[in-house]
């Protein structure tokens, strides 16, 4: 790790004030994926901009939805009864991540930031144009099963890791961020970013911009929502694939709302529109959502060691359909 200078600081203005008068400068709040980055020298700040004495740790309720405060800790978004009771898929999908003890540190709006798990990205003796925009990509002849089906690029098939995320991409969250250009408000399907030809960006914050809170619109039928994931070991391990589902099913059985999410897929977590729309007026059963899941994967790339994540996307997606369309909970 290299040396750094460290400040504290008391306002989100002067947070703000701080980043923008240092351009190699980075915000710490639970520090669980960023000191890790320091550690192997993938990001060297010259100052840390310590924001863990803000304001901005409070969960409010209103009629219009929820307001999580982007310093609140992963563990109280979980546990917290409107969350679990309005909001299932999004507690879930955080006790579906990390350990309690990371959990219990990490952050709302350091979820929103932490970096792809790509092996080759934390092995500097590799190429990578995400740690070193123009070396290259090594995951792409290397061992790529956990990469990307969808939204890569010839310079990055890298996957965004939260699980967090995927259940705030099917709710049309909204991040609300501060800069030195003021305050405003980013739709969470425009926050994280496709590689492109700039692997190096992972969001569209612009230099210097805070996450201040993200706020859930009310949606009354994400409460039988479920998220689901699939990995390699039960715990502690990141998404081969993961869905987020809410369906509002009528009387009649007919689905009248849909929305859909994936994770383990995409450099962003992965928003399934066109399965979304097929849903619409159709019954709510066993064909229609497996034709949903193959709609949804049709525009899979597979890579040369990923494709079985179609299938085991397809079969998640047609599961946690299913699910949710009984009432959702856990899966
Ligand atoms: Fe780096 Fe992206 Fe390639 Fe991984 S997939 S080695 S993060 S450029």
């Amino acid at each position: 790790m290299k040396n750094f200078a460290y400040v504290r600081t008391s306002s989100v203005s002067e947070a703000v004030q701080q980043a923008s008068s240092q351009p190699n400068a980075m915000f710490i709040a639970g520090g669980t994926n960023l000191v890790d980055r320091m550690k192997a020298f993938l990001d060297q700040p010259t100052q840390l901009i310590d924001i863990t004495r803000l304001d901005m740790t409070r969960i409010e309720s209103s009629r219009d939805g929820m307001r999580l405060g982007a310093l609140v800790s992963n563990t109280a978004v979980a546990d917290h009864p409107e969350i679990r009771r309005n909001y299932p898929m999004v507690s879930r999908a955080i006790l579906l991540g990390a350990s309690q003890q990371i959990r219990n540190v990490a952050t709302v709006g350091g979820n929103l930031l932490q970096r792809t798990r790509c092996p080759y990205y934390y092995d500097t003796a590799f190429a990578c144009n995400k740690r070193q925009p123009g070396s290259g990509c090594a995951a792409l002849t290397g061992i790529n099963r956990m990469h990307a089906l969808f939204g890569a690029s010839d310079q990055c098939i890298a996957v965004h890791p939260s699980d967090m995320c995927v259940p705030l991409a099917a709710l049309d969250a909204i991040v609300e961020v501060e800069g030195s250009q003021g305050k405003r408000q980013i739709p969470f399907t425009e926050f994280h970013r496709l590689p492109e030809n700039t692997p190096q960006r992972d969001s569209n914050l612009e230099p210097g911009e805070l996450i201040t809170a993200i706020v859930l619109p009310s949606l009354p039928f994400a409460q039988s929502s479920v998220y689901l994931k699939l990995r390699d070991r039960a715990s502690y391990a990141f998404a081969l694939v993961s869905v987020a589902a809410a369906i509002e099913v009528a009387s009649d059985r007919k689905i009248q709302a849909a929305r859909l999410a994936m994770g383990g897929v995409a450099h962003k977590p992965w928003r399934l529109t066109t399965a979304e729309q097929f849903l619409i007026g159709k019954p709510a059963q066993a064909e229609t959502f497996q034709q949903a899941a193959e709609i949804a994967m049709q525009a899979a790339q597979p890579l040369s060691d990923n494709r079985f994540k179609v299938g085991l996307g397809q079969r998640a997606i047609r599961r946690a359909l299913t699910i949710a369309a009984n009432g959702g909970g856990v899966a």
